[in-house]
């Protein structure tokens, strides 16, 4: 086979796989060099492009190996924009837009020394402060400066869509770049009760409790979901204590004070309030129109004259509780006006708030109670879908869960990766995947229609 065999293959088995926008405007701006024993070299044309594929190079990597039918190295030459192309980069940048979300998640183990991945995006120099996160912000960041010495355990708590898990990656990512010495564990809870699960099954507890112990820095998301889970309880309440006699830092997040967490037992809600609590609650306007205003700057946006300040108002005013929402409703804006070619204004604004107002998740909806209802509708159990089968009656449940909990909850597709212990990427697979079934078999969408009227009632 030659370098182009394998690309033209390579590129039939991503199309369909990939987003439609990320496929059109970057895998088309590469080009196959040269295929030399194992190592593919290909050409990739323009800053995004390169970006995007930098992100995106294990898996474009086991796709060209599949159809080699051996492990392919790859290997990269970038090539500038010309003159010519330069138009064309404007459609990069609209797909730019339209993969903005997949780029926030790509995920980036560094040096080896987190052993699971940190968003790289979410740093405290992209946190907008303001009074509703002030004391959190701070006590973050002084337990980052000096992990394990003023806030231990930092318990931080508040509702869904303020700045919980971008705060508990920032400290990640500050002690990361900072005490290259410490190691440092990040955990979602639904992550971490599979993960203790699949030791326990497998009688691994001494491997298990050794993969924390030599940690620094124990960063965990969510605690709320080891409600019920007296093993992963049990197991937390193990590593608390050893961290916390080694004077080793904790972090854990919840949507809830300590005091309200029923379903915990009292000996672990009550180690969680060891420390300092910090709460987020939601941000004012002020707040809400400069977390507006820097993303803006930040995708390099803030040109008062394509983006009136108007329109920020009118956003700023309206979305008022979740800061996911209003970081939505922001991209929606800007993508529609590029698509369209239309000016940003206000009614193009209320236009997208309306049509999120709808959608929003009522509260009681979470990923858990969502995986619980697929899982009841397959009859098939939690664990196993939360597990590594690849049965495919096992799969089906695990690929509808992803789609619904994306579907209602808008979470990221890294949050759903995370609950799964999965690659993002996967995920995003797994969502399109059931899209396309949905599009192609009646039977199965009124399945996975029927699943969801039951869960949004
Ligand atoms: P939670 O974990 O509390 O549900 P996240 O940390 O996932 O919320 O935040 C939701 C989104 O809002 C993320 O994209 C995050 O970067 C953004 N965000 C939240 N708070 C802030 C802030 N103060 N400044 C800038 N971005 C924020
Ligand atoms: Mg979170």
């Amino acid at each position: 086979m030659h370098s182009g065999e394998i690309w033209k293959e390579t590129l039939d088995y991503l199309q369909g796989r990939m987003n439609r926008p990320a496929f059109e405007m970057v895998m088309k701006n590469i080009e196959p060099l040269e295929l030399e024993n194992d190592l593919l070299t290909l050409q990739v044309t323009g800053p995004f492009a390169m970006e995007y594929f930098q992100s995106y190079k294990d898996e474009i990597q086991e796709a060209a190996s599949l159809q080699a039918r051996i492990p392919i190295q790859l290997d990269v030459v970038y090539k500038e924009l010309d003159e010519d192309s330069r138009a064309g980069s404007d459609r990069q940048e609209i797909a730019r837009e339209a993969i903005i979300r997949d780029r926030s998640i790509r995920q980036a183990p560094r040096n080896g020394r987190a052993t699971a991945t940190l968003n790289d995006l979410y740093i405290f120099d992209t946190f907008v402060m303001g009074e509703s996160n002030q004391f959190c912000y701070n006590t973050s960041r002084a337990v980052a400066e000096k992990p394990g010495s003023v806030a231990n355990p930092l318990f931080i708590y508040g509702d869904v869509g303020l700045g919980k898990t971008h705060l508990l990656h920032a400290i990640g990512n500050y002690v990361i770049a900072t005490r290259p010495d410490l190691k440092v564990i990040y955990r979602h809870s639904m992550a971490f009760v599979n993960e203790v699960m699949n030791y326990i099954k497998d009688g691994r507890f001494v491997e298990f409790r050794n993969s924390y112990l030599h940690a620094d820095l124990l960063l965990i998301d969510d605690i709320h979901y080891l409600k019920g889970k007296e093993g992963s309880q049990n197991e937390f309440f193990q590593l608390f204590n050893t961290f916390y006699e080694n004077k080793k830092q904790i972090v854990v997040t919840c949507d809830r004070p300590p005091k309200e967490l029923v379903g915990l037992e009292e000996r672990v809600v009550s180690r969680l309030g060891w420390g300092v609590i910090a709460d987020i609650s939601s941000p004012n306007y002020e707040t809400r129109l400069a977390i507006l205003k820097r993303k803006l700057e930040k995708d390099n946006f803030l040109d008062s004259s394509s983006f009136p300040e108007e329109v920020l108002d009118c956003i700023a005013s309206n979305i008022c509780t979740n800061i996911r929402d209003l970081e939505g409703v922001l991209t929606s804006v800007l993508a529609k006006a590029k698509y369209n070619h239309q000016p940003v204004t206000i009614s193009l604004a209320e236009e997208i708030i309306n049509n999120i107002a709808p959608l929003k998740n009522p509260s009681d909806i979470t990923p858990q109670s969502i995986i619980g209802e697929v899982c009841g509708h397959y009859n098939v159990k939690t664990e196993a879908v939360l597990g590594k089968s690849r049965k495919k009656e096992i799969v089906i449940p695990r690929m509808v869960s992803m789609y619904l909990i994306r579907d209602i909850t808008k979470m990221s597709f890294m949050s759903i990766a995370e609950i799964f212990e999965k690659d993002h990427t996967s995920v995003l697979y797994s969502c399109e995947k059931v899209a396309d079934m949905m599009a192609k078999d009646p039977f199965f969408k009124k399945t996975a229609l029927g699943i969801k009227e039951r869960i949004t009632g």
